[in-house]
């Protein structure tokens, strides 16, 4: 994180019209950005934060997100990351570890900040600290209002990738966007805290119980990643999430006392939704944006990184003559890419919500290890 990057100002953004406008400058967001820059696309990114800035996640790189990386030629944002070795599962005084291979460590603070510089070095321009909110369609573009605490401006482009991550799509357009979000979906919460070596490095403790799920890492400057995910009615009863965690840790044996490092936590929206369509005129919708199930298998970069690449020779048609048979065309191809590949996390998490299975499945992986090498190879490819 040594070049500073520079935003352009409202005013020059606004006098121009975009090829493409990208909302959202996380993993799905910063390498579409790149990849259709590098084409030559006149590509602005508009992003509600200034980065660096921390995510809720559990910042560990899947082996499949590491070669989707090399191979969209950007793997020098992953200079200062972690190796990872193991796998350490644990439920009350029951655990296990695998070995795991390919996989990293790395911040989001960090990872994302050199995605986003390699998109810019490629020629994306960028607006920082301003929420974007999709407006009309007409025969030629899309509008999009940006807000700043300052100003709030129109902008046009031919094509908008929407890539803002969990939650509601920005939208002020009159167009309905359904999704269907799960009843009893688990929230995301994640903090840093200083002093990783409860933990040994490169390795992922995870730890599961009846409450949810929650994933301890040490990143690359020695701090410690914790990233949950949490049933609300439990958070609720036990009255708060550091009382929530602070309970799994003492139970799986972890003798350090996490409210003394008073955790700040960063949450999400409840985590399992799904787009009914992620497209609508002019518009793509990838990444978490477009849909998201519970993060067990850690391997929501990985699909970000490779609906980006899927998405550009799309974009670049949408680009040169937007046609309405565009949107299934995404549709169709996001679902056969990334759909089908959360069906193997939506077991997974059926199986996290049977508690009574947790121990029998952690004796299983000890006494037969071989039997863990599918799901090893579902979580870190
Ligand atoms: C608890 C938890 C743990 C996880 N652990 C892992 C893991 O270990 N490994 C893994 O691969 N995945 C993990 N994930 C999933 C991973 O974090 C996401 O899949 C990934 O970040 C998706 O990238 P994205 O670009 O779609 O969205 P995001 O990374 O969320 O980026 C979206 C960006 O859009 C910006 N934005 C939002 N709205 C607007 C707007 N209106 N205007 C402008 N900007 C906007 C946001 O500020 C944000 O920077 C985890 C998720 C959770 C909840």
């Amino acid at each position: 994180m040594n070049q500073s990057i520079t935003d352009i100002s409202l005013t020059k953004a606004a006098t121009q019209l975009w090829d493409v406008v990208v909302i959202g400058a996380g993993p799905a967001g910063a390498a579409s950005a790149f990849l259709l820059a590098q084409e030559g696309f006149k590509v602005l990114i508009v992003e509600k934060k200034t980065f660096p800035r921390a995510k809720v996640c559990g910042c560990c790189l899947s082996g499949r997100a590491v070669r989707q990386l090399e191979h969209l030629g950007l793997s020098e944002v992953l200079t200062r990351a972690i190796p990872l070795k193991s796998f350490v599962l644990k439920s009350a005084s029951q655990s296990v570890r695998l070995p795991t291979a390919g996989g990293v460590v790395l911040s989001r603070a960090e990872l994302d900040y050199n995605l986003l510089q390699r998109a810019v070095s490629a020629g994306a321009d960028l607006i920082q600290g301003s929420t974007a909110i999709l407006g009309q369609v007409n025969d030629h573009s899309r509008t999009i209002t940006l807000q700043s605490p300052a100003e709030t401006i129109l902008l046009e482009a031919k094509l908008i990738l929407c890539c803002s991550g969990l939650g509601e799509i920005p939208n002020n357009s009159g167009e309905e966007i359904p999704v269907d979000v799960e009843k009893n979906s688990k929230i995301g919460v994640a903090a840093i805290v200083d002093s990783g070596n409860w933990i040994e490095s490169q390795t992922i403790e995870m730890i599961v119980d009846r409450a949810g799920y929650v994933g301890l890492v040490q990143l690359e400057d020695g701090k410690l990643n914790l990233a949950a995910a949490l049933n609300r009615a439990i958070i609720k009863q036990a009255g708060g999430v550091t009382q929530v965690i602070s309970g799994m840790l003492e139970r799986t044996g972890f003798g350090t006392k996490l409210s003394a490092f008073a955790p700040q936590w960063q949450g999400t929206l409840p985590i399992t939704r799904q787009l009914r369509c992620p497209a609508f005129p002019r518009t793509f919708v990838l990444g978490d944006a477009a849909g998201y199930v519970e993060p067990f298998t850690g391997e929501g970069m990985a699909w970000a990184f490779e609906s980006a690449e899927l998405v550009q020779s799309l974009a670049g048609q949408a680009i040169h003559n937007w046609k309405p048979q565009f949107v299934q065309d995404w549709n169709f191809h996001h679902q056969k890419l990334v759909r089908r590949r959360q069906l193997t996390c939506k077991i997974i998490k059926r199986m996290l919500d049977t508690p009574w299975l947790i121990r029998p499945a952690i004796n299983l992986l000890s006494i037969a290890p071989q039997i863990s090498r599918p799901f090893v190879r579902s979580i870190h490819g």
